[in-house]
Formats: C-alpha cells, structure tokens, sequence
C-alpha cells in the first residue's frame, strides 16, 4: 500500500485502548499524516489488549491469539509493511479433530465453520441417522428467514431446523465455540456466517448456500491459493511494540479515558485517575475500547450508540499455556471439544505439532477454558483450575509422561464479544451515530469480526472514515 499524504495542518488524533486495533489504527495513521501528534491511552499496565505472550520453557509463547487468518490479508500485509515478513511461519499441521462422546473423529473438509456444503463424508462423526437428515435437507421446503425486522436468525435454530441437532452440537458448536466461546443457539447467522448468509436467499437450501460460500471464497482468492492461517515466530504478540515504535505514538499506560465531550474545536476527554482526571485536548478520537467501556464514553457526544454497544455481551475465559516432556501424540494441529462431551476444556492446541519453529525438546500445548454463559469453572483459584486442565487434556490427548514441566495461566476477563441474534443491526446503529459526530470513530473486535486481521481491516475502516 503507497501512503496517502495529507497536507492538512497537522492534528492531534487520541487512540483510546492498546490492543490490536488501536495500534493498527495509529500506524495507519502515521502513514497518512507523519506531522500528526498520536496518543495512545491504555487503561492497563501494558499495550496489545488481548495480544500476550508468555515464556514458556524458553519459547515465546502466544497465550491470546496464536493464529491469524491469512485470508483476511491484512495482518500479514501489516506485518509486511512493518518489515517483520521473515517472521511469518505456516503451520506444519492443520488437521485438527472434533471430540464426541464416542471419540475422536478428523474435521470434515470443505464445512463452512462447521456447516457442510453435502452429506458426503459425514459418517462417523454423525450417526447414520444424523447423516440422513442432513441429506433430507434436499426435501424440505426452499429457506425463508423468518428473523423479523433484524432478517436474522440464530445459527443454531436455523441449522436444527434444515439439518438436524447433530450437526449443530457436534459440528457446528466446536468451531463457534473455539472462534467466539460462544454458542450456536444464540449467535447471530448473518454476523457469524455472512457469506453464507448472503447466498440462503438466491439457492434455498442451507447446503446448496454452504457450497456457493465455499466456492466464492475460493474464486475470489484465484490460483493465490497460500496457507490458510500464519503466525509470527516470536508470536502474535510481538507485534504491538514494534507498531507503537514505528507510528511514534505516545502510550499512556494506566491511563483509561472515562469522559468524552465535544468542544467548539475538537474534544476533550478526562483520563486518568477518576477522582482526579487529567483533560486531555483531541482533534480526532479513536475508540478501540471493548463495547461497554465504549459505550460509557458515548453517553454525551453519541447517545444513539450506547444502547446497541451494551447489546454486545463478552464471553471469558482462561488459557492454560502447558509445556510437557517431548512424547509421541497423534492429535494434528489440535482437539475442539464441544459441550456434549462434559469436558471442562472446549479445545487444545498441540503448539509444537502445528508450528515448526515450537518443535523440539519439549510438548508445548495450550488450552481454554470457558463459554459465554458457562463461565462457573473459571472461578477456581489458578493451581485448582490448572490441574484440572492438564488432567483432561492428558487424558484427551493419551499423555505417557502428563507431569507437565511448567504451566501458566492467563485469564481473559471479557475475551470475546458475543455476535448475538441482530448484531449487524446493533453494529449499523453504533457507526451511525458516531459517524454524526465529526473527528470520532470507533473500532474494534466488537463489530465485524473477533480476529486479529478483522479487527486490522476495522481499524483501516475507521480510519477511512476520519481523515
Ligand atoms: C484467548 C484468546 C484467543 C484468541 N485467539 C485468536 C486467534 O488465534 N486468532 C485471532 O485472529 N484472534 C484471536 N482472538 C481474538 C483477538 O485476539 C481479539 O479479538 C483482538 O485482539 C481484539 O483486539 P482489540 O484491539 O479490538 O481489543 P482489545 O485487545 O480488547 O484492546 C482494547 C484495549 O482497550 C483498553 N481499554 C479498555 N477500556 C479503556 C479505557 N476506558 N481507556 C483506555 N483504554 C481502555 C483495554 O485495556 C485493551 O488494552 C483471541 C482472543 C482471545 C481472548
């Protein structure tokens, strides 16, 4: 991307919140206006948000997100531009399994989050029945989406409806729940499934939209048919210093804005302790902050989208990051293990099969804990919480040697934003009220999509829309 230069007098743009998508913002920033003064304010002791990285036996070892999705090119292109290229690695592995009652089985190719594009090659991880109702699909009725005013429906009653409860709870819920922790009976389709939402209308048939969605993303991607997912060597979460350093942003650390008003120039937000703010003057504001903290900046200069913010529930969780004596374990990339199972864990990561520069002396895995709505395990103190994970996930992957040789916890209070049934409606009312009021945007994983490259792209939306 060649920066666009703007010769309008130079301003000050104040990023609120240090995660992905502030820094990314601010970067962009920089590109398109280098006389710019850039703040960046951050309520935590640190920058990245829920980039974080941990040393585990002597590897730097993501314990937020570990893979981007190189499909959405804009985190790759990002870590591009920030010369970080030769970090990038593919995995070695992907094959990942689902967990059931009955056993381990391999992920269907060609799903779409989990929702087949045909019947073939179900068996197994569907009973034969499960599989013959997915192919009477092919009798019922063409799709009407009957979601209301919003047009939305959830994924779960949909899919109940056209393929039957297998495919959901052994299928569908594994993959939502490893994306967002959250659950396919609440969760929105047109947030969560878009391109195949876009094609239910046009073939009637969720299996038939399944395919076309398959189809069209890989026509749009041409012959450039590269790796799905990359990560960086030194992890994901090397990144937010390195992008703090190159767009000359100043950080303030423990330093959340609690207060946003218009002036007759600009804006003016308090910040800092609440019992003795500072007020710090903006030309342009940048809210990156999750949706409820946003939503308390809103009240006064974008009322209209403090409701629709609160309408976006988070999901928590805790990642247990595991290092054991190196042994053979035949589970690919990893495990997703959904609710029917009763297992506390709801997915693992066999870190050191899946990327080539983890191999080594040592079995490294990762682990997570906690759904939207299920979050009661995660009140057990750290040591409790980590023995029972490593207990299932010893037993899930069929450990020798399961005495792990170092564990850390890391708990994510407010992980996911949750994509409920009407979010593309809840997201619309949010940028409309704040795109009335000139010099503020607002980004975030919160609106369209929880990933990192997602969150990237929104970050370049918003930044479109403020210069
Ligand atoms: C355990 C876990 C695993 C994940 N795995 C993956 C993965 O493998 N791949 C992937 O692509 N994505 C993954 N994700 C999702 C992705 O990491 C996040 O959606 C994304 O990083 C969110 O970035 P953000 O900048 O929008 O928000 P955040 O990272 O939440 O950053 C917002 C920042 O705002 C700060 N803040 C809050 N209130 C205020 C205030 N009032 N004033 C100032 N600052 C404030 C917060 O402290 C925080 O630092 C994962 C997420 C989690 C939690």
């Amino acid at each position: 991307m060649t920066p666009r230069r703007s010769t309008a007098p130079p301003r000050r743009l104040v990023v609120v919140g240090a995660g992905i998508t502030g820094l990314a913002a601010a970067f962009e920033w920089r590109r398109r206006r280098p006389d710019d003064e850039i703040v960046v304010l951050e309520a935590g002791d640190r920058i990245g948000g829920k980039l974080h990285r941990v040393d585990l036996v002597g590897h730097w070892y993501d314990t937020g997100p570990e893979a981007l999705l190189a499909r959405v090119p804009e985190a790759v292109q990002l870590i591009e531009a920030l010369g970080l290229g030769d970090r990038l690695v593919v995995p070695a592995t992907t094959q990942a399994s689902v967990v059931l009652p009955e056993g381990r089985f391999p992920l269907p190719a060609g799903t779409v989050l989990g929702v087949p594009a045909s019947a073939d090659g179900l068996e197994g991880i569907l009973s034969p029945d499960g599989v013959a109702r997915v192919r009477a699909e092919a009798d019922l009725q063409p799709v009407t989406l009957d979601g209301g005013s919003s047009g939305d429906v959830a994924v779960g009653a949909l899919l109940r409806e056209r393929l039957g409860d297998e495919v959901v709870d052994r299928l569908v819920e594994p993959l939502l729940g490893g994306v967002y922790a959250g659950r396919a009976d609440e969760l929105s389709l047109a947030a969560t499934m878009p391109a195949l939402a876009a094609q239910l209308p046009g073939t009637g048939s969720v299996l038939a939209a399944a395919a076309a969605a398959r189809d069209a993303g890989a026509r749009s991607r041409g012959d450039a048919d590269g790796p799905v997912f990359v990560t960086v060597t030194d992890g994901i979460a090397s990144l937010p210093a390195v992008l703090v350093a190159a767009a000359g942003a100043v950080v303030r650390l423990r330093t959340p804005a609690h207060g946003l008003r218009r002036t007759s120039n600009g804006f003016e937000l308090s910040v800092g302790p609440a019992a003795a703010p500072d007020i710090l003057r903006a030309d342009v504001v940048l809210l990156t902050a999750p949706a409820p903290k946003a939503a308390r900046l809103l009240g006064e200069v974008a009322p209209g989208a403090v409701e629709p913010l609160r309408g976006i529930p988070y999901a928590s969780m805790a990642v247990v990051a595991m290092a054991f004596p190196a042994q053979p374990v035949d589970a690919g990339s990893g495990l997703l293990v959904p609710p029917v199972t009763g297992r506390l864990v709801k997915g693992v990561t066999v870190s050191s099969a899946k990327w080539p520069h983890l191999a080594g002396e040592t079995l490294l895995v990762r682990s997570s804990v906690g759904r939207f709505r299920d979050e009661s395990e995660l009140q057990r103190p750290d040591d409790e919480l980590t023995a029972a994970v490593v207990a299932d996930v010893a037993d899930l992957l069929g450990l020798s040697r399961p005495r792990p040789l170092e564990t850390r916890v890391v708990r994510w209070g407010g992980a996911l934003p949750q994509y409920l049934v009407g979010h593309p409606a809840r997201v619309a009312a949010v940028r409309t009220a704040v795109a009335e009021v000139p010099g503020l945007g607002i980004a975030g994983a919160a609106f369209e999509g929880v990933g990192v490259p997602a969150c990237i792209r929104d970050a370049y939306r918003a930044i479109d829309a403020l210069e």
